[in-house]
């Protein structure tokens, strides 16, 4: 009896008393090492003419003995491979554990690791593997029935390749681990884990069959067993871009990801630069209900030459792209890579940057020549690429600001910033914007009205998230957001402020008067020009909006202490002035007027009544 090296049996001693969840991953190792092996000798056949062509892997189950074995025709292990390869874990991982096993539960370990061919020891307590390598003419047998050690032996076998016996656990309480004893069992996992392996993955499988010659009225049937073929072998990003139709991606799109419906974009690129990977990219027509919650899962699936190591690889995709499903198959990668590991690796972060911009690009293209669809994913997708905006104090900024768009009052559609700052009109300067909860209430908005008959254009920011957006994006091609319920927005000419202004001096002591009677409620009273058929609205005049007083004040813990600094703003041409006026010597009177305009103000900007009693006794008093 040889004894495992030390790392590899504390390595064992993990796996034999796993409680790892995802034990039935073995399978998939086991699965890719006969593949490796059969790509090894593949390779070889091509200068050697006496090695055959036909390559598989074959599953065999055996109730009675409890058994699973699987089985290649690959290149095989001698004596000295077996000792090398099985006595001890790989090179890499031995240094890794040695670095940093402390502390580390038992998934975080497997996961680190990768688990490879000890794996098996999470479902077997005892595993046999009969091997005949290439140009050797012995064949061995390895044993091994967990920590104590293995013995290799000569064994008889016929034919190169390795067959590996499973003889699986007795089932506990909470695991049943003879349900790997189980055809359909098995070849749902080869189709989950290992599909697209590009070898034949076969099992003799049973079938009941109706028997020949039994009669239509009374059928009879037998059990028939027939050697099936569990996967699909070639994926479709391995196909020539030729042969795969768009139909092709649809189908392959609703089949792995479950959606039943089409995808709104699907992109198949074969990338080769400073990492070379294979991708299939989807755009959802639907955000998953769960998509802007904390639940949500973003990730694509992650390959490693057609074997599936990642089901949902989130260190691939950018948070903004969250809503993009798809594969990425890399032979860059190493397939014992783990959740930890993946972090760090140089490669994924390669092929992470890599396809951001594959991403980028595709949108951009479906921007410009499929709008109508870019729409529809805007509309459920935007969010998510606006908070990109905002988060992290902007630093993604850049890269994001051309995939927005905002509802346009001019083009009563959505348009982007680029088209807004092209068709704006000479002698604007600054991009303007309303905020509310919805197009109608910012339709609604006083201050639109007269912009509108301007003819200037006004995005509507009706997500809780867009003026923050402008806030951090400052501008776009040099152009500054500006907000219509700034106070000192204007629309004015030169000749119009004048007359403005004049104004103002003349009715100094009546809005004083009405400041007066407002009291904290506002920090200023001031005539304004951009109102048409309003008499007042209400502005802000700090760095807090009215609309960020919203936003803040709705959130969960709110203190509700957030508040913009309001003014209030009374048109120099609408009649309630001249009620205003005459009513500068009856204090009590102007009051009464004072506070029915200023709610009327709040109510038009989205904001409640701020003193309901006070607002109905006024209101009535002046009936
Ligand atoms: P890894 O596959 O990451 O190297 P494993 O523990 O799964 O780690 O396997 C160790 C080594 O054993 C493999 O690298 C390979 O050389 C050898 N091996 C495993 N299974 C087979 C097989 N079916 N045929 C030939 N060699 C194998």
């Amino acid at each position: 009896m040889k004894q495992f090296k030390t790392e590899s049996k504390r390595i064992l001693d993990l796996m034999i008393n796993s409680i790892y969840t995802n034990k039935e991953i073995f399978l998939r190792e086991i699965v890719s090492n006969a593949s490796d092996a059969i790509d090894k000798l593949k390779f070889i056949s091509l200068t050697d003419t006496k090695i055959g062509s036909d390559f598989k892997i074959n599953i065999a189950i055996d109730k009675n003995a409890r058994t699973l074995t699987i089985e290649d025709n690959g290149i095989g292990m001698t004596d000295k491979d077996l000792e090398k390869n099985l006595g001890t874990i790989a090179e890499s991982g031995t240094l890794a554990f040695k670095k940093e096993n402390a502390g580390k539960s038992d998934n975080e370990l497997i996961g680190q690791f990768g688990v490879g061919f000890y794996s098996a020891f999470m479902v077997a307590d005892k595993i046999e593997v009969y091997t005949k390598a290439y140009g050797a003419d012995k064949a061995y047998k390895w044993a091994s029935a967990g920590a104590e050690g293995y013995t290799i032996e000569e064994t008889d076998k016929e034919g190169l390749g390795t067959k590996i016996v499973l003889y699986l656990k007795a089932d506990v309480e909470d695991y049943k681990y003879s349900d790997y004893l189980e055809e359909y069992k098995i070849s749902s996992l080869i189709k989950e884990y290992s599909d697209y392996i590009r070898y034949p993955i076969q099992m003799l499988t049973t079938r009941s069959k109706r028997k020949e010659g039994s009669p239509d009225d009374k059928p009879e049937y037998e059990q028939v067993s027939e050697l099936e073929t569990l996967n699909s072998m070639v994926p479709i990003w391995k196909k020539p871009k030729s042969e795969v139709t768009e139909d092709n991606l649809k189908e392959f799109y609703k089949n792995e990801f479950h959606d039943y419906q089409d995808p709104l974009k699907s992109v198949y690129a074969k990338i080769e630069g400073t990492v070379t990977y294979d991708t299939l990219l989807f755009v959802p027509q639907r955000a998953p209900y769960d998509y802007y919650s904390k639940d949500y899962k973003k990730g694509v699936k992650l390959y490693c030459n057609g074997v599936m190591i990642m089901e949902k690889c989130e260190q691939l995709i950018p948070d903004y792209f969250g809503f993009i499903k798809g594969i990425v198959d890399s032979s860059d990668l190493s397939l014992n890579i783990s959740r930890e590991i993946l972090q760090q690796d140089r490669q994924v972060k390669a092929i992470a940057n890599s396809l951001e911009k594959k991403i980028s690009s595709e949108l951009k293209k479906m921007m410009e020549d499929d709008r109508e669809n870019y729409e529809k994913l805007f509309a459920e997708f935007g969010l998510s690429i606006k908070f990109g905006v905002y988060a992290g104090f902007g630093m993604n900024k850049d890269k994001l600001k051309d995939f927005l768009m905002f509802y346009s009052s001019k083009k009563e559609k959505l348009v982007t910033l680029a088209e807004y700052v092209k068709e704006m009109p000479e002698g604007q300067s600054e991009i303007y914007y309303a905020c509310g909860e919805s197009y109608e209430k910012i339709s609604a908005l006083p201050q639109i009205e007269k912009a509108k008959d301007k003819g200037y254009e006004i995005l509507f920011f009706k997500d809780g998230v867009d003026e923050f957006v402008a806030k951090i994006l400052i501008d776009y091609e040099g152009k500054k957001f500006k907000s219509v319920s700034e106070a000192d927005f204007s629309l004015d000419t030169e000749e119009e402020k004048k007359e403005l202004d004049q104004k103002r001096e003349e009715f100094k002591d009546l809005l004083y008067a009405v400041k007066d009677a407002l009291g904290d409620k506002v920090k200023e009273v001031r005539l304004t020009s951009k109102l048409k058929t309003y008499p007042v609205c209400l502005t802000a005049g700090g760095d807090v909006s009215i609309e960020m007083e919203k936003v803040f004040n709705s959130m969960p813990n709110a203190a509700g202490n957030v508040k913009a600094e309001k003014i209030l703003e009374i048109s120099a041409t609408h009649k309630v002035l001249d009620k205003l006026k005459n009513a500068v010597e009856n204090k009590d009177l102007l009051k009464k007027y004072a506070i029915v305009l200023y709610e009327q103000a709040r109510l038009l900007e989205g904001l409640s009544i701020d003193d309901v009693t006070e607002f109905v006794t006024a209101m009535s008093d002046i009936i």
